[in-house]
C-alpha cells in the first residue's frame, strides 16, 4: 500500500488560457489577442491515496484544471509532475505510450450526457479495456465488465450489463460511468461534480463509492465541487479557486470550519444550515455583484469589486500566499504583515 505522504500529482504554476475569437475586422481594430484566463497561474500537490479537493462557483477555472490534469488539453504553461514525472509537454501518443490513458481517468458531471444512448452498459464500460488494448479476449472482457459492475454495485451484473442508458436511474448511469473510470484499474481519477446532478438522497452512497476505491484499489482523487457540504464528506485536503486563481489551500476541516479568505468565508456561510440556532450565531458574509469575466479579470485581487474588506492595495497589487498556520494559506492582504 503506497504511503499517504507520497506526491502523486504536483502542479506548479499553472496556466490554461484559451484565445477569444474574434472577426479580422475586430482583431484589426482592438490589436491585441484576448485570452479567457480559465486557469492563471495555482500550483497545489496531491498526495498518493489522497482525495484532493478543488472548490469554488462555476467559471472558476475549476475543470479546466481538471481537464488539463487527465491530458484533454494542454497546459499553456506551468509544470505538471506526475509520480515524480515531467508530463506537462507530452503529446498525446506519448501519453499512451507511457500507459497515462489507463492510469489517469476522469469521472464526469452529467450521467445523462457522458454515456452513449445507443450502446448497452457492457459495451460502454468494455470500451476503455478495447480501446487501451488491455485485452481482445471477449470471454477475458466480459468477465472484467460484470466484475466492475458488482463492485459498484450494479445487482445483478449480468442483467445490468444488457440494459441501455434509457432504462436506468440517474444514480444509476452514475455508477456505469464509474465502473467505466475504474475498470482499467487507475490510480488517478479527476471526479468532476460526479454528484452534482443526482438527487440528494443518493448523493452519499455515490461518494461512498470513490472512497470505497480509494481503501481497496488504492485510487487517488481530485474531486472537483461547488459543494462545500459534500467536500467536507469525502475529502482529506481543499483548495478554494476564484477566477483562475487559488486563494485559500488547507485540510478540509480548517477551511470549512474556520475559513480565512473573504471569498471562502462567502461560501461557506452559504451553505444551509439545518440547525436554526447555529444559524444565527454563523456570521453571513455577502459577496457585491457578479463574478467578473476571465478576459479581464480585475488587477490586483481579483476579488476587490466584490470584497467588503477590501482596501487601496487590493485593486493595486495581487496579495502573496501567507501560511497562517502549517499547511493552511491564504492569498489575501488582510493576512500580510506591512
Ligand atoms: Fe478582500 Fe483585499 Fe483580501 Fe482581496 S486581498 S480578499 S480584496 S481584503
Amino acid at each position: 500500500m503506497p504511503r499517504q505522504d507520497q506526491v502523486l500529482v504536483e502542479v506548479d504554476n499553472l496556466y490554461k488560457w484559451f484565445p477569444v475569437r474574434r472577426s479580422f475586422l475586430e482583431t484589426l481594430l482592438k490589436g491585441e489577442r484576448l485570452f479567457v484566463k480559465a486557469v492563471d497561474g495555482i500550483s497545489f500537490s496531491i498526495k498518493k491515496r489522497e482525495i484532493y479537493v478543488l472548490a469554488g462557483e462555476s467559471g472558476s477555472g475549476k475543470t479546466t484544471t481538471g481537464k488539463v490534469l487527465v491530458g484533454l488539453e494542454k497546459p499553456t504553461r506551468g509544470r505538471i509532475v506526475y509520480d515524480g514525472a515531467d508530463i506537462s509537454s507530452l503529446s498525446l501518443k506519448e501519453w499512451r505510450r507511457q500507459g497515462l490513458r489507463k492510469k489517469i481517468q476522469m469521472i464526469f458531471q452529467d450521467p445523462y450526457e457522458s454515456l452513449n444512448p445507443r450502446q448497452r452498459v457492457l459495451d460502454i464500460v468494455a470500451e476503455p479495456l478495447i480501446v487501451n488494448r488491455v485485452t481482445r479476449d471477449k470471454r477475458e472482457i466480459e468477465e472484467r465488465v460484470l466484475k466492475i459492475l458488482e463492485e459498484v454495485k450494479l445487482t445483478p451484473a449480468t442483467e445490468f450489463a444488457y440494459r441501455y442508458p434509457h432504462q436506468l436511474s440517474g444514480g444509476q448511469r452514475q455508477r456505469v460511468a464509474i465502473a467505466r473510470a475504474m475498470v482499467l484499474d487507475p490510480e488517478f481519477v479527476v471526479a468532476d461534480e460526479p454528484v452534482s446532478m443526482l438527487d440528494a438522497s443518493i448523493r452519499a452512497s455515490i461518494l461512498d463509492l470513490l472512497m470505497y476505491f480509494r481503501e481497496h484499489k488504492n485510487v487517488t482523487y481530485l474531486y472537483i465541487t461547488h459543494d462545500l457540504a459534500t467536500a467536507r464528506y469525502v475529502g482529506d485536503r481543499i483548495a478554494i479557486m476564484y477566477l483562475g486563481k487559488i486563494v485559500e489551500k488547507g485540510s478540509v476541516e480548517d477551511v470549512v470550519t474556520n475559513p480565512q479568505h473573504p471569498y471562502t468565508q462567502a461560501l461557506v456561510s452559504s451553505i444551509p444550515v439545518p440547525d436554526p440556532k447555529y444559524a444565527r450565531e454563523k456570521k453571513r458574509i455577502e459577496l457585491k455583484g457578479e463574478i467578473p469575466s476571465p478576459i479581464n479579470p480585475p488587477k490586483g485581487c481579483r476579488l476587490h469589486p466584490r470584497c467588503p474588506f477590501a482596501m487601496d492595495i487590493c485593486s493595486r497589487e495581487e496579495p502573496p500566499e501567507v501560511e497562517i498556520k502549517p499547511g493552511h494559506t491564504v492569498s489575501c492582504w488582510l493576512y500580510v504583515k506591512r
